[in-house]
């Protein structure tokens, strides 16, 4: 045996770590835990999936627990705006007051993470190791988020917590900055992430960061005004670049202001940015404050 597969066997059986929560939410379940991360090795063919069940992932449609608070009237949301989430993976319903975003949980885009028999799966372009499981296995959560459609600013703003805190115009989830209780995004974990800024976790495919600079990404915004998706508390979230391309320079620590949009047609409404700043290294996330209006459960 030489070093090289020795080296990759320690690496493959050091890493731990596991998914989705906020270090600053008080009110957590602790559903999700440790998992191994796979170190990329073209040699090793092991099928993570064919584990036993451990009982730890959490059950499907299990409810987050949002109080509800408070708002103020918002504006409403410009519809063309859902224009452009994903049709393959994405349904939306207009009822009403409300609107209803299913998803369930594919991308429409490359990534190492699906499996090798898909048409959309490719070789990790910047990941450096992957963490367990394959879009298209047990790990796959739908998800469905109800929002007013004309969200307000609520009278005090909530953390983010474990799993799902919006849906992406691709139908993915959007996790927050944490990568479980009380632990913030680092390093290891990054180095899990595909250009799209995902993973898998116990919970399926879902995103942390800003998708890169590469070619590969054809879709995804990147230091531009794409619409990214909406958050759980019904406001859209943007790239980091007005509608002319300059940068916002009235974010509140959320990401957050009121203006128009590409899709408002002048009409001005309250909608997040990614913020525009490095969280380590080149990594920029999509959303680690605190949500502003009211938070709806994803289920
Ligand atoms: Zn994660
Ligand atoms: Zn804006």
């Amino acid at each position: 045996m030489n070093f090289k597969k020795i080296t990759f066997i320690v690496l493959s059986a050091l890493l731990l770590f596991s998914c989705g929560q906020s270090s600053k939410n008080n009110n957590q379940d602790k559903t999700e835990k440790s998992d191994e991360i796979k170190k990329i090795d073209g040699d090793d063919k092991t099928d993570r999936d064919e584990r036993p069940d451990r009982g730890e992932r959490p059950e499907r449609g299990e409810k987050r627990k949002y109080e509800v608070i408070p708002t103020a009237p918002g504006k409403a949301t410009p519809l063309s705006a859902f224009d452009e989430f994903n049709p393959n993976s994405v349904t939306i319903s207009f009822d009403g007051d409300e609107i209803t975003i299913d998803s369930d949980g594919h991308p429409n885009h490359t990534t190492p993470y699906w499996q090798e028999s898909d048409s959309l799966y490719i070789k990790p372009v910047v990941a450096i190791a992957q963490t367990p499981g394959r879009i298209g296995s047990h790990r796959d959560r739908s998800i469905s988020l109800t929002v007013s459609a004309s969200p307000g600013l609520a009278v005090k703003s909530t953390s983010t917590g474990l799993g799902p805190i919006g849906i992406s115009v691709t139908g993915v989830p959007i996790f927050n900055d944490s990568e479980g209780p009380g632990r913030a995004l680092e390093e290891k974990i990054a180095e899990t992430f595909d250009y799209a800024g995902g993973h898998v976790g116990p919970s399926g495919y879902h995103y942390h960061s800003e998708s890169m600079d590469v070619p590969e990404n054809t879709l995804l915004s990147h230091d531009d005004k794409k619409l990214v998706g909406i958050m759980a508390d019904g406001f859209l979230i943007y790239g980091r670049r007005e509608m002319d391309d300059s940068y916002p320079s009235d974010l509140d620590e959320s990401g957050g202001h009121t203006g128009a949009t590409q899709h408002s047609n002048g009409e001005e409404f309250y909608h997040y940015h990614i913020i525009n700043e490095y969280y380590f290294g080149n990594l920029i996330v999509l959303f680690g404050g605190d949500f502003k209006g009211s938070p709806n459960n994803i289920l």
